[in-house]
């Protein structure tokens, strides 16, 4: 396992983005103690999909390949493999539009789901990383503040994260664990999981594919959609999941 501080798209525009976060931390406040007031227990297994970027914002891209348009079509389709298997799937996007931190984190806080997965791509580095918040573990309070409301949930961020590991593993690919701090999923009031999609890695495709024709490849993508589909369907499967919201 090799620790890593943070993906690779968002060290380029944190700076841009902490100025977006600051200006709407004043008003998220309201809404995100309104998201985060106790709930029923879950009476259904819900999943999360928040494509990253989109809109003005590409992501990583290349000259023919975006990540906002890459993880738009990761959403999509594990939208569709999850909806399959009888999980009920939200999503913060469904189109190319510019969506910001504090929405998304609306969306998904509203939707009082089991799994939350924040999905990005680079044509950098090879096979998957995986980012749990690096907050400490923290009893959950009745209203979370923005940028910690995760540390409630982050010892079972770290189980979500070691079953998505097992089961992106058993699929061939190489995965790389590590916890950073991301201001959607330090947000997240749910089990949440930053996915970042890299080539797969040397040898596992052919010999001279560039990274844009790997991660362009339907087929890889569908094999990191299964995997990830498998690894939900187990997670929904454990007890890990039955104590949603609480310590
Ligand atoms: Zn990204």
């Amino acid at each position: 396992m090799r620790w890593i501080k943070e993906p690779k798209c968002r060290a380029a525009s944190r700076t841009r983005r902490a100025g977006l976060l600051l200006a709407s931390v004043g008003a998220l406040g309201s809404a995100l103690a309104a998201a985060q007031a106790p709930a029923a227990p879950a009476a259904r297994f819900a999943v999360v999909l928040d494509a990253a970027h989109g809109g003005n914002d590409s992501g990583g891209h290349s000259s023919n390949w975006t990540e906002k348009s890459f993880t738009l079509a990761l959403s999509v389709r594990l939208r569709s493999l999850l909806a399959a298997r009888g999980i009920s799937v939200v999503t913060t996007r469904e189109s190319d539009v510019t969506l910001g931190a504090e929405r998304r984190v609306e969306i998904a806080n509203h939707a009082n789901a089991q799994v939350c997965l924040d999905l990005h791509a680079s044509l950098s580095g090879s096979g998957i990383h995986l980012f749990a918040s690096s907050l400490a573990a923290a009893v959950p309070a009745r209203f979370e503040a923005w940028r910690t409301a995760q540390a409630g949930s982050v010892t079972r961020s770290l189980a979500l994260a070691g079953v998505l590991n097992a089961a992106l593993q058993h699929a061939g690919m190489t995965v790389t664990l590590g916890r950073t701090a991301l201001p959607v999923v330090d947000s997240m009031t749910c089990p949440a999981v930053a996915v970042e999609i890299s080539p797969a890695a040397a040898g596992a495709h052919p010999s001279g594919e560039s990274a844009t024709e790997t991660l362009n490849d339907p087929g890889y993508q569908a094999r990191v959609a299964e995997a990830l589909a498998a690894a939900l369907v187990e997670w929904r499967a454990d007890e890990g999941h039955l104590g949603a919201g609480q310590p």
